[in-house]
């Protein structure tokens, strides 16, 4: 794809890692269309530098993201970054949090595909990249409902790569240790320092490290590669 520029959207790209995947697409050529919910000064911000445009929707809403697609036109690249985690013992986790979790990392991906495939299939071609985590290949406590999430993530991948390679579509999976973003924001300094002890590599991830990966799974260069689970984790948890 990289040299045949298209349009990519990243969702959820108004910061972190979906920001820094959003500049690593518009350096390699392609247009790119900044998905955010709530965060429109950064996302409009980010869609000046880019020359690109910000989009809105809450990507859990299906009629929303059909609306944002109208506006964006046809997708070459997708990056199903968008996503909430929720750190909370397993029988502390109402069924509402559960919902909601499952409703933005995972109907967010069914209502983003759903909706640009159709062209992806027309042209007979197009790259898809899901953001899972080390959580939803390796699971984490207190992290259950957002390793589900993830894991599910990873089933999909597989499942689609399978069903769509014959339509020249390539579906990956990136799955990154522990980024340094707002995400994590919550953490405290000891916390961290655990954390990147735990990490072979010696220090936390950036969301460019991520975005990177990201941007050679949607290259020419990956063009035989479908279906895979990309490790971006500095060899985490060690
Ligand atoms: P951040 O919290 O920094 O950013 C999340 C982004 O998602 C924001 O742009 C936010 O925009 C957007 N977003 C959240 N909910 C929705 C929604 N319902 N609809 C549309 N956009 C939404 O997260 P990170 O950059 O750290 O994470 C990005 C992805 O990477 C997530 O899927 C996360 O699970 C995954 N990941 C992160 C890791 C980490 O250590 N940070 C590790 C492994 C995976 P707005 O403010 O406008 O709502």
């Amino acid at each position: 794809m990289g040299r045949h520029p298209v349009t990519a959207l990243v969702s959820g790209a108004s910061r972190g890692i979906g920001a820094a995947c959003a500049r690593a697409l518009a350096r390699a050529g392609h247009t790119v269309a900044v998905n955010y919910r709530e965060s429109r000064p950064e996302a409009e911000a980010l869609a000046r530098e880019l020359g690109g445009i910000a989009v809105r929707a809450d990507v859990s809403d299906g009629a929303a993201v059909e609306k944002m697609l109208e506006a964006v036109g046809n997708v070459g690249i997708l990056v199903v970054n968008a996503g909430i985690a929720l750190q909370k013992l397993f029988t502390d986790t109402t069924y509402e949090e559960w919902r909601r979790l499952f409703a933005v990392n995972v109907d967010g991906a069914y209502h983003l595909i759903r909706g640009v495939l159709p062209g992806m299939i027309h042209e007979k071609r197009g790259r898809i990249v899901l953001m899972s985590s080390v959580w939803g290949v390796q699971g984490a406590s207190c992290e259950a409902a957002y390793s589900a999430t993830k894991a599910a993530l990873i089933g999909l991948t597989k499942a689609l790569a399978r069903e769509l390679g014959p339509s020249g579509i390539t579906v990956n999976c990136v799955a990154p240790g522990v980024i340094d973003t707002a995400m994590n924001a919550a953490f405290d300094a000891q916390t961290l320092a655990g954390l990147t002890d735990a990490t072979p590599l010696c220090r936390l991830g950036t969301p460019e490290d991520v975005a990177e990966a990201v941007a050679f799974l949607c290259s020419d260069a990956a063009g035989f590669i479908t279906g895979q689970v990309l490790g971006v984790d500095g060899g985490f948890p060690a």
